[in-house]
């Protein structure tokens, strides 16, 4: 009886040990899955445009998240800009966020002399798209506010940035863009894009870190190249271990 009691209680202290071995050992996998884990947002300012069908196309064929910034007026312009609206609301690959309904006329410093006309833009914008969500870019400023965190390029946007912060938007900016390289007359290749993010993931010079906002704008697949470009950019990203594209909305706090 003695024996088989002992038995019993080392039998218990192997399964409790086994246990806490195996708890142990997931949760170091889960945290080194996150702290290895870089999500990347491929956002789209100032459209829509023609060339926006060419990125549904691209969407529909090779499925991956992107967010839209748009513009009310390009909406409204046009039976073509109501009906790109229409195709991305239908499509759940796609987020909508707001960036102004005037785009500030292209005139920015005029723009941001007056915060309570820009937070009008802004509403206006948010009203006339139907949007749902607290997301927003402002027209051309690289700007953030995010959970009491903040970044400005220029200080003439800063009032009308607080003002909407304070209202409980979340205003992103960018950690870099797909640029134009006038050497080589194209946007920049998939393998640059890729290179400069791993950079960036290691210099941990994102407003976040392991979080990369990539600023786009439609035009960029106007053509053929550029467009195999962000097909392989996003075939290359899906290949990468702990890599993944996501949309803004689950863009973390902090
Ligand atoms: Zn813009």
């Amino acid at each position: 009886m003695g024996n088989m009691r002992r038995f019993l209680r080392q039998k218990a202290i192997f399964i409790l040990g086994s246990v806490l071995i195996m708890s142990t050992t997931v949760k170091t996998q889960a945290l080194t899955g996150q702290k290895n884990s870089v999500t990347i947002y491929l956002t789209f300012d100032d459209g829509p445009l023609h060339c926006s069908w060419h990125l549904l196309s691209l969407i529909r064929t090779n499925s991956f998240p992107v967010n839209v910034f748009l513009v009310g007026q390009q909406v409204y312009h046009s039976q073509e800009g109501k009906d790109i609206l229409q195709s991305y609301r239908d499509n759940p690959l796609v987020e909508i966020d707001n960036h102004s309904f005037c785009h500030a006329h292209r005139k920015y410093k005029a723009f941001y002399r007056h915060p309570k006309e820009v937070i009008e833009d802004m509403l206006l914008n948010e009203d006339t798209l139907q949007l749902t969500n607290k997301i927003i870019r402002l027209p051309g400023r690289n700007v953030w506010r995010i959970n009491g965190r903040k970044r400005n390029d220029l200080a003439h946007a800063k009032r009308a940035a607080d003002s909407l912060a304070s209202r409980g938007y979340r205003i992103f900016g960018w950690d870099l863009e797909w640029r134009y390289d006038s050497t080589t007359q194209s946007f920049y290749s998939a393998t640059r894009m890729i290179r400069w993010i791993r950079q960036l993931v290691e210099s941990g010079k994102t407003f976040l870190p392991q979080q990369i906002v990539i600023l786009c704008h439609d035009p960029m697949l106007q053509n053929e190249y550029e467009r195999s470009q962000l097909r392989l950019f996003a075939g290359k990203i899906k290949m990468e271990t702990d890599w993944h594209l996501g949309h803004l909305i689950d863009y973390p706090e902090n």
